[in-house]
Order: structure tokens, then C-alpha cells, then sequence
């Protein structure tokens, strides 16, 4: 039996994490509402900075383009994304995908003309018919509840999706993160998503307690130079870190994949 002070430390521990939980669920419940006014990254593409993730956006030759729809199920980021696009929900052709995670796809069922593209091993998830993966991440879902997506254009492999005036969306699959995640190259823009992080002006790796396979995050890491001409990246944007400076971009991603080969 332990003692009364024990008991009452153990109390309060619990006490303690209880609070702790209600504060960081509060906080991400308020906060996918919130998001920085949208700023330019390169050429027509913009990016909204929520709270919880950020989101991208781009004009193609009339089409309006989204990487990844954000964390918000009633848009606020995406409008405000949108008027800095001079469009609406209505004009959005195409949202691309990086994965299937809960805090990137909120607001695509606001999109009703939009073609969906993702990479089809996350499509169960994304539709709900399969569980969240990692089972960490199922937290997420459950703290933060989204719509289930229904792709429409799923990737088996690697893609070159024209959108119009001669430009395509690079699509490659890029496992580790989820099982389906992918990267896509538009306009000189990386669009990363949870594959990459930016942190403390560094490119790193997918982050483990939410990814299902760190090792094969990696390997896709050191197999960029054969899967992109590393000159075309100009800026590498990551769906919580934020995009890379075009000076720094090489040197960043070099050190990146030196450290994934090592
Ligand atoms: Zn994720």
C-alpha cells in the first residue's frame, strides 16, 4: 500500500497530465482555425502558414492548384489563400497531395471541382475506410477530426500531370512518412509536406513518432539526385517548417542527403 504522500504525488501527477492534455487539445482545436496572411514563395506560388500546418497554392495557365488543403474543415486559410490567388473554391482544378495525415487534407471537400491526387497507398486511409498510420498519429485524428477524402487520381508510381501552358506537376512517390506519401515539383518549388523538415535553418528527415518507416524515408532521401536534376529545386517547402531561401536551397539539400548516405 503506499504511503499517503505517495499517493498524493501520484494524484497530482495525473491531475497534472490531465491538464496538460485539455491545454494541447484546446490549442490545436482553436489553432487549425488560425493562419498568417498568405505570402509569396516563387512565381505563382503562395503559401498560408496555419497553426497546425501550412498549405500551398499556384495558378497554372487559368487552373488554380493546391499542395495539400491544411488542417481547417471549414477553410478558413483556404480562402483567405485563394483571394490572394484571385479565385475561389469553384476554380480549384487540382489539390495534390503529400499524404494522407488528417492536418493536410481538411479542406479539400470544399473544393467541389477539384481533382484529387495523392498516392494510392494512403488512399484508405484518407477515405476512413483504413486506419490512420502510424498508430501514433491516429491521436491527431481523433483530436482533430476531418472529412474522409475520396481521391480521385491516385499515383501507382511516378507522375507528369500537365496543367496547362506547358507546365506539369513532377509527381514522385516517396514512402517513409506513410506508406503513400509523395513529393511534387511545380514552378521550381518542392513541395515536401512531412517528408522533410526545416528546422533551425537545416533540412531534416521525416519525423519519427509520426512516420511509419524513418529508414525508407531516408533511402528516398539519398535517392533524390536520380529521382529530381537537384538544379531544378530551387526552394524546398515543408508542410510545418516552412519553404527554404533559393540561395541556400542547394547546400541545404546537399548536406541533406550527405547525412541520409551517412
Ligand atoms: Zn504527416
Amino acid at each position: 500500500m503506499p504511503s499517503p504522500r505517495r499517493r498524493r504525488i501520484l494524484l497530482w501527477t495525473w491531475v497534472g497530465l490531465f491538464a496538460f492534455l485539455i491545454v494541447a487539445i484546446t490549442f490545436l482545436r482553436i489553432g487549425r482555425h488560425k493562419f498568417d496572411a498568405p505570402d509569396p514563395v516563387r512565381g505563382s506560388v503562395m503559401r498560408v502558414h496555419g497553426q497546425v500546418s501550412d498549405f500551398f497554392g499556384a495558378k497554372a495557365d487559368g487552373r488554380v492548384l493546391l499542395f495539400d488543403a491544411g488542417a481547417d474543415p471549414e477553410g478558413r486559410g483556404l480562402d483567405a489563400l485563394l483571394a490572394a490567388l484571385k479565385a475561389t473554391r469553384e476554380d480549384v482544378s487540382d489539390i495534390f497531395f503529400t499524404h494522407g495525415h488528417g492536418d493536410h487534407v481538411a479542406a479539400a471537400p470544399l473544393c467541389p471541382r477539384a481533382r484529387l491526387h495523392g498516392g494510392a497507398a494512403d488512399a484508405e486511409m484518407m477515405s476512413k475506410r483504413g486506419p490512420v498510420v502510424p498508430s501514433f498519429a491516429r491521436f491527431m485524428g481523433l483530436v482533430l477530426p476531418v472529412p474522409a477524402v475520396n481521391l480521385t487520381d491516385a499515383f501507382h508510381g511516378s507522375g507528369d500531370v500537365p496543367v496547362g501552358g506547358g507546365k506539369s506537376v513532377i509527381a514522385v512517390p516517396f514512402p517513409g512518412h506513410t506508406p503513400g506519401s509523395m513529393i511534387y515539383l511545380y514552378d521550381g518549388v518542392l513541395f515536401a509536406g512531412d517528408s522533410m523538415n526545416f528546422e533551425k535553418d537545416k533540412l531534416t528527415f521525416a519525423f519519427a513518432p509520426f512516420s511509419v518507416d524513418t529508414k525508407l524515408n531516408k533511402e528516398r532521401i539519398r535517392a533524390l539526385p536520380s529521382l529530381f536534376k537537384l538544379e531544378d529545386i530551387k526552394i524546398v517547402c515543408t508542410a510545418h517548417g516552412g519553404c527554404t531561401s533559393e540561395s541556400q536551397t542547394r547546400k541545404l539539400l546537399d548536406d541533406l542527403i550527405a547525412r541520409a548516405a551517412s
